[in-house]
């Protein structure tokens, strides 16, 4: 008999990620919903390695190291940029391409170079790309639950945009004309593959989102 999937049902949830841009994401995905985040530097945590071969394997080890050092559940998420004319890298480097000091500007750089590099120029270079990411939900005790969410897109030529983290500047995603790095919060949050993976998260392991209080001249709602 299948168990099914487990529910989320406290109001409290640790982020294990120590991305202040991936948290920001994940506190404006969560608290709508009544449920507060605690960011993995909050409580000093390390990060393990992630020696895994695919994003689920990253994702599902930072979410159990977490789960199992606190207590309780951790959601952590891996995710990356995969370029069609670079075979999928950076893929699971996405962030080793930004070095140890951490700057997505180098990154960025080294997309266009190594597209270059292969097509000739940016211009006939097939930039066809999407972000990916992978959600892994762990309780304590070694349970996980997991959903993948991805956006298509194109890397622009040049990096555009001061908002966002990490790759923002260079992506625009399928039938749109701006980069991530564009726009507003809200609106990369209706497009992105940390939202899409949350989305179906959210359905598979959380409760129902409380309905909004009734506003005055709002038709009444039906009963049931
Ligand atoms: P991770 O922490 O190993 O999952 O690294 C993922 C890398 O992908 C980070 O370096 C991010 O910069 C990059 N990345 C993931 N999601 C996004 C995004 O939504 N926008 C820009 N870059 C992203």
């Amino acid at each position: 008999m299948s168990a099914g999937p487990r529910r989320f049902t406290g109001d409290r949830l640790l982020v294990a990620t120590h991305n202040p841009g991936k948290l920001a994401e994940f506190r404006a995905l969560l608290e709508p919903r009544g449920i507060a985040v605690i960011g993995a530097a909050e409580l000093a945590l390390e990060a393990p390695a992630e020696t895994g071969t695919t994003f689920l394997e990253n994702a599902r080890l930072k979410a159990l190291a977490a789960a199992r050092a606190v207590g309780i559940p951790a959601l952590a998420d891996d995710s990356g940029l995969e370029c069609r004319g670079l075979d999928g890298a950076p893929g699971l480097a996405t962030a080793d391409w930004a070095g140890p000091e951490r700057d997505f500007a180098r990154a960025m750089r080294r997309v266009r170079a190594e597209l270059v590099a292969r097509f000739g120029s940016i211009e006939r270079a097939d930039r066809r790309a999407a972000f990916v990411a992978v959600l892994c939900l762990a309780w304590p005790d070694g349970w996980v639950e997991c959903a993948e969410g991805r956006v298509e897109g194109e890397i622009v030529p040049e990096p555009r945009g001061s908002g966002g983290f990490g790759y923002d500047p260079l992506f625009v995603p399928q039938g749109e004309s701006r980069t991530f790095g564009e726009m507003l919060a809200s609106e990369k949050e209706a497009l992105s593959h940390r939202a899409k993976a949350m989305a179906a998260l959210l359905a598979r392991c959380f409760p129902p989102a409380a309905a909004p209080p009734d506003r005055p001249g709002d038709p009444p709602r039906p009963a049931g």
